[in-house]
């Protein structure tokens, strides 16, 4: 049954491609059953249909479909229109998000209908409906505009995405310059599928980003946030950040990362790279990441740096961290926008670096239980494998926390001694002044 598709695609039949239903999650399975049942045209689209052609687990499935928003939600109960630009329905089974987009023009048909506006080059409203062969057209990638037809299994091909997805290529739809000029943020997501899929961007690609990287300037910085997630949260992180740094796209995300980088500050590659490692690793074994610590990672040196020219000019150790926090933070908010819920927690990540440094007294039995100490403790950790600070620090917090209460107060106490050779300086400068005046 493939009349109802334009005769321009390539068809791969069930026999001929390995996508079974068995790998199709059963929610997504019950919405395009229910569209083909309702005489719509239903087609898995995307990164589910590039995953399981490649034999990998998709993250989620989408749905192109001739059925209008409108439709869909007439169709199921459980259903939410969203977007303003471009209505999408999201299909919701508990946790679980099944989304259907209606077949869209490419903007290029739009403009033609008087639709379409630019501004720059980008495209500011693409909400024309279309055919599943214009809808093929509009996407980014060849790889990702591969479809799954529910009425007879079969994978239409309008691209050469077929042949880029056995070849390993990452190639853009259409004019490359042109696409990336239309929405920049479509070079962050080659990033992000060249690092995830291990693909090659094609020379063009390589070459159009490197030229353009600059066109990052006209992002959202809400709209980086999310793609920046993306890139590093997707258990690909360190090919994510070498890659970013090769095609000069780096430095448009984390400016002053970027400049301490180019100056060649020797911790700052180490740090992050093992960050990046860590974070991999976290992902891999199904532990959980947070935005707060990944940015805390990637924006820690010019803290550091920072922090360190207001204590030459007299600030104390935690005010000068406390400040630097911030300077650095309002910056980088330029460029991307890190929601409040994250920015506390990072701050403190930073700021209670001192105190795990300078452990006097009683304190650091209190900071035990505080409820950010184990990231902070993570990112010590962090700081002495690279070599900035002495292994000694992380291996002595390391120590404490599992050892017991009566030995924890022994080991404060052996720290207590020199903080009170400390208080003994304090005192006799105090007493000096008070001499002196
Ligand atoms: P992932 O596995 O990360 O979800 P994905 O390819 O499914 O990868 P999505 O962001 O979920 O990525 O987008 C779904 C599909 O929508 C893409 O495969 C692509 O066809 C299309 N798409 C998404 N963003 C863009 C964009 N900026 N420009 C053009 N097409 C896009
Ligand atoms: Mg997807």
């Amino acid at each position: 049954m493939v009349s109802a598709i334009d005769t321009a695609a390539i068809i791969i039949s069930r026999d001929a491609h390995n996508i079974s239903r068995a790998h199709i999650s059963e929610n997504a399975l019950k919405v395009l059953y229910r569209l083909k049942n309702a005489g719509y045209q239903a087609f898995l689209v995307g990164g589910g249909v590039r995953d399981l052609l490649l034999g990998r687990h998709p993250k989620d499935f989408d749905i192109a479909t001739d059925a209008l928003p409108e439709d869909v939600r007439g169709l199921f109960r459980n259903c939410r229109l969203i977007g303003r630009r471009f209505r999408l329905a999201h299909i919701h089974f508990g946790r679980d998000i099944v989304e259907v987009a209606t077949f869209r023009a490419h903007h290029e048909d739009a403009a033609e209908e008087g639709e379409g506006v630019l501004r720059d080059g980008m495209i500011m409203r693409d909400n024309v409906f279309g055919s599943l062969e214009s809808d093929a057209w509009r996407r980014d990638f060849t790889i990702n505009a591969l479809y799954y037809n529910i009425e007879d299994f079969s994978v239409a091909d309008y691209t050469g995405g077929m042949q880029d997805l056995h070849d390993g290529v990452l190639r853009m739809i259409g004019n490359t310059e042109v696409r990336l000029q239309e929405d920049p943020v479509r070079m962050l997501r080659a990033v992000r599928f060249a690092a995830k899929l291990e693909f090659h961007p094609e020379a063009e690609l390589e070459d159009a980003i490197k030229r353009l990287a600059d066109r990052l300037e006209v992002v959202a910085p809400a709209r980086l946030f999310d793609e920046v997630l993306k890139l590093f949260m997707s258990g690909h992180a360190l090919q994510t950040f070498e890659l970013l740094r090769q095609y000069g796209l780096f430095h448009y995300l984390f400016p002053q990362t970027a400049e301490v980088i180019d100056n060649n500050e020797p911790f700052v590659l180490p740090f992050i790279r093992q960050a990046m490692v860590n974070t991999d690793h976290r992902i891999e074994q199904d532990k959980p990441v947070t935005p707060a610590f990944l940015f805390a990672t990637l924006l820690w040196v010019p803290v550091r740096q920072e922090a360190e020219r207001l204590r030459e000019s007299g600030m104390s150790p935690i005010q000068s961290l406390q400040v630097a926090a911030e300077t650095v933070t309002r910056e980088q908010q330029q460029v991307i926008t890190l929601p409040r819920r994250f920015q506390t927690p990072m701050k403190e990540i930073w700021i209670s670096q001192s105190r795990l440094e300078h452990r006097r007294g009683k304190r650091p039995l209190s900071f035990l239980d505080h409820p950010r100490f184990r990231a902070t403790y993570d990112f010590l950790l962090l700081r002495c494998d690279i070599g900035e600070l002495p292994p000694e620090l992380g291996e002595w917090w390391t120590r404490f926390q599992e050892v017991s209460d009566e030995e924890r107060r022994a080991m404060c106490n052996a720290i207590g001694g020199s903080s009170k050779r400390r208080r003994r300086r304090r005192t006799s400068k105090a007493s000096a002044k008070a001499n002196d005046s």
